[in-house]
């Protein structure tokens, strides 16, 4: 756990979120020396790469493929192949090897990560920042990097009181972000999709169509249908049972068989509705804090724009 000592303190960082950009991040610190931990509140890494296995199958509920854009994306990910974690799908998309998770757990492969660790609250001692879990536990360093959607990153620094220049407050007080329902089915697949599992439905409430059979990261009829934002907002109080019936009528009518609901997922920050670009820092004194995550690159809400976000946050700490 890192502390404070004078002799230390220029190299060690603690990093909320065992996403993409928390992880990628967080190797580059270790890479350039960097005492690091991560803290995720989920008892898993991944955050929004998600793979969820139940007995119908397993679903990839999050993130369904990455493209690369970005060379520097493009040479992480040649790393992330080398090591099997990620395997081609369909066009230019590849896919996690055992579903989405499978990057997330490469990443985290080797760093000091501490999960079931929910932070309640963010404060300052002088000359760094401390983490606060709900449990009582606690975290202090100089450098922070903060990666979960932002709404939740600014919640946790207004809990510790901790002010930030009216500046920074501003642009990140204007990112809002859509919202997904992801009907889970088990579900024939292969009438009503090409073969490579994946349709748009167009004209309803669905704006993805996805089998985990044909993608090849299930045994069972496992299909993944994620809601339009637009309809996911109108739903969002709906009962799950109500949502997963309106989304299942539509999933039987492209597959042409029934879909038996297996389980809802409510992502409340699916994607930022717009995106900054590049990561925000604060310093103060010796302590630095850095917001990453997607909403944080160009070109937002993806993979790609949460790694390359993790990148810039390592090089504006060390
Ligand atoms: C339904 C859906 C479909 C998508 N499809 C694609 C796609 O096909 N291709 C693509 O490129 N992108 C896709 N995306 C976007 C992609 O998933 C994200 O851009 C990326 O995963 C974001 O990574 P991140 O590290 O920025 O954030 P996250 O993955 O959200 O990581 C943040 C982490 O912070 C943790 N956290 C939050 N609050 C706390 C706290 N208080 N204490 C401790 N930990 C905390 C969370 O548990 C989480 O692990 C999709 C997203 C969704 C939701």
């Amino acid at each position: 756990m890192p502390t404070t000592t004078a002799a230390q303190s220029a190299l060690e960082c603690l990093v909320v979120g065992a996403g993409v950009a928390g992880l990628v991040a967080a190797r580059a610190l270790r890479d350039r020396g960097v005492r690091v931990t991560v803290l995720d509140k989920a008892p898993s890494p991944g955050g929004r790469l998600a793979t969820r296995r139940t007995d119908a199958g397993a679903f990839d509920h999050g993130a369904q493929f990455l493209t690369v854009r970005d060379p520097r994306f493009g040479a992480l990910v040649d790393g992330w192949r080398a090591s099997g974690a990620v395997v081609p799908w369909f066009g230019d998309t590849l896919r996690g090897a055992r579903g989405m998770s499978s990057i997330t757990r490469h990443l985290a492969d080797g760093l000091d990560l501490v999960l079931d660790a929910r932070i309640e609250r963010i404060t300052r001692a002088p000359e760094a920042w401390i983490l606060h879990a709900a449990d009582g536990r606690a975290w202090t360093a100089p450098s922070l990097v903060i990666t979960p959607p932002v709404p939740q990153s600014l919640a946790l620094l207004d809990a510790g009181g901790v002010a930030l220049p009216p500046s920074v407050r501003a642009s990140l007080d204007g990112l809002t972000y859509d919202r997904c329902l992801a009907g889970l089915f088990a579900a024939p697949w292969p009438d009503g999709l090409p073969p490579h599992g994946v349709a748009r439905v167009e004209g309803g409430a669905l704006a993805w169509l996805a089998s985990n059979r044909a993608k090849g990261i299930s045994d069972g009829d496992a299909v993944t249908a994620h809601a339009h934002p637009a309809w996911s907002l109108a739903h969002w109080d709906d009962a799950d049972a109500v949502v997963l019936a309106a989304l299942g009528a539509e999933v039987s009518r492209a597959l042409g068989g029934e879909a038996r609901p297996v389980a809802l997922k409510r992502w409340r920050y699916a994607r930022p509705a717009r995106s900054l670009d590049g990561v925000a820092v604060h310093r103060d004194g010796a302590a630095t804090l850095v917001f990453a995550g997607d909403a944080f690159a160009a070109d937002g809400g993806r993979i790609e724009a949460a790694a390359l976000s993790g990148l810039e946050a390592a090089a504006a700490v060390a």
